[in-house]
């Protein structure tokens, strides 16, 4: 059997950073110099070709423009490889991730996302397991001598998660990712283990595509206590805005008071879609059990179930892009597509 091919996209972020002397501040460097700094990458059982955005980027500066690029370097190479390890920055490689795992229609090959929370060539770098462990899973394959993984994961510090279920966790630890409502599809010891019954099952015979478009025009609203009808004003003038998300609290529970839910209701009277997201980070939304989300059910407004923020974000982008019916957009929302809820 031949060697898998692996297709490594470096987009920037620390894994490929170094330190400007005269600054101190961390700045990309050529992806070249990168692949210098691991001769260990020829030692791994696959063909490693790579890639890199002419300008690498910090993470903070990814948008759906970069997100398109990225899905069509997958898209053009896609029959080339077996299949494709991210290189990105971690503030937010768990939304480009989510993003990703849309975009990609029927994908039945692994894109696996990585990075790392210290510069390659620091001493004590956690670059080079992450992405050595990355390149090999993305290498795996099943008895039949297909891809063992045919879905969007996301690998840091000694495990794999779906990536739509992930969200940045940590500034400072190298565990910076968590998974709160899914389990992990691998994890990463003296052996790799891959819990194949976490995984997404294969998709059959249908033709891998990509959705390129993004509708960008959405909002989202952080509840606080204190919040006031003054600060959310704004969002009844906008003209762009097409749906919301609402992160809530707990179990999907939001103030009571009369402003809020008659702004709540005027903004349904807009035509704006709104999804009720919780702000933590495991459990899920569940309107009505509380008083507090009665009327927000009553409204017709979307659960997001146990959706992260990141994947809520980014579905709404692309069922947006889709031009999906009102009719049936509360259908779609609440149905998982790529296993981003449960
Ligand atoms: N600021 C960096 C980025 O997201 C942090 C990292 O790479 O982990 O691009």
């Amino acid at each position: 059997m031949q060697q898998p091919k692996i297709l490594l996209i470096y987009t920037g972020g620390t894994i490929g950073m170094i330190k400007d002397f005269a600054t101190g501040a961390l700045r990309a460097f050529d992806f070249d110099k990168l692949l210098e700094r691991i001769p260990e990458l020829s030692h791994l059982d696959c063909d490693i070709e790579t890639v890199a955005f002419e300008t690498p980027i910090d993470s903070s500066d990814m948008n759906t423009g970069y997100w398109i690029k990225l899905a069509t370097i997958i898209e053009e190479n896609y029959a080339l490889f077996d299949g494709f390890v991210v290189l990105h920055g971690s503030d937010t490689m768990s939304y480009t991730a989510s993003a990703l795992s849309f975009m990609l229609e029927n994908l039945a090959k692994p894109v696996i996302f990585t990075g790392s929370q210290l510069p390659i060539g620091d001493l004590r770098t956690d670059a080079k397991e992450n992405l050595i462990t990355s390149i090999q899973i993305a290498s795996l394959r099943d008895q039949n001598g297909n891809p063992q993984l045919t879905e969007v994961g996301l690998y840091f510090e000694y495990k794999l998660y779906r990536a739509n279920r992930t969200t940045k966790i940590n500034a400072e630890h190298f565990e910076a990712f968590a998974s709160l409502n899914y389990p992990p599809l691998a994890e990463s010891g003296v052996h790799l283990k891959v819990f194949k019954e976490n995984l997404l099952p294969k998709t059959k015979k249908k033709t891998f595509q990509v959705q390129k478009k993004l509708d960008e025009n959405i909002a989202l609203i952080k509840l606080f206590p204190g919040i006031s009808c003054a600060s959310l004003e704004g969002f009844l003038l906008s003209n762009s805005i097409k749906a919301i998300i609402l992160e809530t609290y707990g179990a999907g529970n939001a103030p009571t008071e009369a402003w809020f839910l008659e702004f709540l209701r005027k903004i349904k009277e807009k035509g704006i879609i709104v999804v009720n997201v919780t702000q933590c980070s495991g459990g899920k939304v569940i309107m009505g059990q509380y008083e507090t989300s009665i009327a927000l059910k009553k409204l017709g407004i979307i659960s997001g179930k146990d959706i992260t923020t990141e994947a809520a974000t980014t579905k709404l982008m692309y069922l947006l892009g889709r031009k999906i019916n009102h009719s049936v957009f509360k259908t779609m929302f609440e149905t998982p597509i790529r296993g981003e809820m449960t």
